[in-house]
């Protein structure tokens, strides 16, 4: 069992419940518990595309699979909410689930790099993250969630949309 802190996001349709649903989905996935979910946050869009502002948040699961194997299972759970992989990166979608962390882990594969590389340039996974594992070292860095919280540049957090209360209890309406 590994426990893994994941990202999530969406800026088209339904962005609260398109993240309320993956997270039953991510539940749903087999040897894969969800632990705890984050505060859903309004967010900025990055990068060069204008596009809608982003629901993001952070959910932690246990999970048996391997890295990889959960990242099939993800990538399944994005394209079944309706995203379309263009090859540009960092477009509009109707759902993202990144891998952020995995225990004391490493990883550099061809489809697979952790800690996600882009992690401590984004509040917008920092901020939810540290909600959920404020003290988890990131591997390779030495340095806190909470202090690369502190330390990142990017500010582009608009508001918290729902706390982890009002999350927790949409997912539980659901299910
Ligand atoms: P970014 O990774 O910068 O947030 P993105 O989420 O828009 O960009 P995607 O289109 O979701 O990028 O994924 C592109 C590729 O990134 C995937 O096919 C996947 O193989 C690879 N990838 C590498 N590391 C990770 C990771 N830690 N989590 C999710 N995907 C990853
Ligand atoms: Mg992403
Ligand atoms: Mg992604």
């Amino acid at each position: 069992m590994s426990l893994y802190a994941l990202g999530l996001g969406s800026n088209l349709g339904e962005r609260i419940q398109t993240l309320v649903h993956a997270v039953i989905e991510l539940d749903q996935v087999s040897q894969t518990e969800v632990q705890s979910v984050s505060s859903l946050y309004e967010t900025e869009p990055v990068g060069l595309l204008p596009q809608p502002n982003y629901i993001n948040g952070a959910v932690l699961i246990l999970s048996d699979l391997q890295p990889e194997e959960l990242l099939r299972e993800i990538q399944a759970i994005e394209i079944r909410f309706g995203r379309i992989r263009t090859r540009r990166r960092w477009g509009p979608r109707t759902l993202d689930i990144d891998i952020l962390l995995i225990e004391s882990m490493s990883i550099h594969t061809k489809r697979l790099t952790v800690p996600h590389p882009q992690l401590f340039f984004r509040r917008f996974a920092l901020l939810p993250l540290a909600e959920l594992v404020p003290d988890w070292v990131i591997p390779g860095s030495g340095t806190t969630v909470t202090t690369a919280l502190a330390d990142c540049p990017e500010s582009g957090i608009i508001q918290c949309v729902l706390t982890q209360h009002q999350f927790l209890q949409r997912v539980r309406e659901v299910q």
